[in-house]
């Protein structure tokens, strides 16, 4: 096992982001939960949005007096690594058979780091997803410990091959952690089942205040014409993001509004060949239009051009057709920017329909939200304000640390 560094943050620069009872509350929890000691476990400490949480998470509980070590699994070469994908892929629903001689790679992996951790002394042992989820059953508990896992997958329709194999692991734990209610199967046996929501850091690049003369010098770097309407999706390009059909309702608004303009932002991997599939298909579907602007990070987006886009656009949209949750949305309702959203998954946890954003089911009522908040620019910025709030209560960091502590506290009683 290897320990990851983070950087050092302040709980104190987000005090103005929490509510005088989230403060009482943290003060309370904080005081029954001196001098224990904690540990997270995941695969990596980089790439990835486990590793992104994680670098916000463990230095806030560290600045609050918990004592967190942030362990990374090693020694495990790529064919354990290309195991666990298929597990991520297989516990979200894809079709596929667990091999033995996967099972076997996958366990030796885990015993061997296992054998690690002999004399750790923690009292709370928090393990990441799927990849680590055996270190329990190798390391066995000593007397005092709880150990949780935390899910960070869509396990909702998962493979059963797969969820039955897991399930052995994960139901020695003394508590789970999902995203949502719905990724839970019902027959478990699983022990105080807990939900988080993934949450965004608004003092990170991705989500820091820019002033519109920096967010609009950075999107007019890509063409864009900031004296015009420019309506934005940030997405991979995935067919449940559904970035064919924000080319369509931008067509139909075209038609009535000429000067809007459309940004598709999106990240590629270099080993996701089926993302360049839909990157060409969206390139093809724009055409010769050059008031589509489509970008990713090989045009150099990275979390500051996504903040800038999301804070310029009059309009955001996430069309998606199946959503986990939908960071994306987050973010943008943080940046006080009109959201629309697919009606799907996550989303409506997010968007409260025609309070701080609009859901919507098809291409021509997505067109037709958007025309009504180009048009009612007083009513998108009433949206936005209610959106922003909501982000505040619900989705920053700070809350998920609060989820954190509590959870442990009620573990220690
Ligand atoms: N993102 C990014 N660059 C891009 C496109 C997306 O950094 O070009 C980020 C986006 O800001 C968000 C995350 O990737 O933080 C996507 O999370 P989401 O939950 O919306 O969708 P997922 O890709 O996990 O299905």
């Amino acid at each position: 096992m290897e320990l990851v560094k983070t950087e050092q943050k302040k709980f104190a620069d987000y005090l103005e982001f929490l509510d005088p009872e989230d403060i009482n509350e943290f003060k309370t929890v904080l005081q029954q939960l001196q001098g224990k000691k904690a540990a997270m476990v995941s695969a990596t400490g980089y790439g990835g949005g486990v590793a992104e949480k994680l670098h916000s998470l463990v230095p806030l509980l560290n600045d609050l007096g918990v004592k967190v070590d942030w362990w990374v699994l090693s020694s495990c070469p790529n064919q354990f690594f290309n195991i666990t994908k298929s597990f991520h892929n297989c516990l979200q629903g894809q079709e596929g058979c667990l091999l033995q001689r996967d099972i076997d790679i996958y366990l030796h992996y885990n015993e061997l780091n296992a054998f690690q951790m002999q004399d750790w002394n923690y009292d709370f042992i928090v393990i990441h997803d799927p990849q680590p989820a055996a270190l329990l059953h190798y390391r066995g508990k000593k007397p005092g410990e709880k150990w949780i896992w935390r899910c960070h997958i869509d396990t909702s329709a998962p493979n059963m091959d797969y969820w039955n194999f897991l399930y052995r692991y994960i139901s020695l734990y003394d508590a789970c952690i999902f995203t949502l209610e719905d990724y839970v199967k019902e027959n478990h046996n699983l022990q105080n089942i807990t939900f988080m929501t993934p949450s965004i850091d608004p003092l990170s690049f991705k989500n820091i205040p820019l002033t519109q003369e920096r967010a609009q010098e950075i999107v007019a770097s890509f063409g864009i014409d900031v004296n015009r309407y420019l309506i934005t999706q940030i997405s991979r390009f995935d067919p449940w993001k559904d970035p064919l059909g924000v080319v369509d309702v931008y067509r139909i608004v075209k038609k009535e509004l000429p000067e809007v303009q459309l940004a598709l932002v999106g990240s590629m991997a270099s080993d996701d060949p089926e993302g360049w599939d839909y990157l060409y298909r969206t390139l093809r579907k724009a055409g010769e239009d050059y008031d589509i602007k489509i970008v990713t990070n090989f045009n150099g987006i990275t979390g500051l051009e996504v903040n800038a886009f999301q804070t310029v656009s009059d309009v955001l949209l996430q069309k998606s057709l199946r959503e986990g949750f939908g960071l994306t949305v987050t973010e943008g309702l943080w940046k006080s920017r009109p959201v629309i959203g697919g009606n799907v998954g996550g989303i409506r946890l997010q968007i409260e329909d025609g309070e701080n954003g609009y859901l919507v089911n098809t291409v021509e009522e997505c067109a037709e939200k958007v025309l009504h908040l180009l048009r009612n620019p007083l009513l998108a910025q009433e949206m936005s304000k209610k959106g922003r709030e909501k982000v505040r209560k619900e989705f920053l960091v700070t809350k998920n640390v609060l989820r954190y502590l509590k959870l442990f506290l009620k573990l220690a009683k």
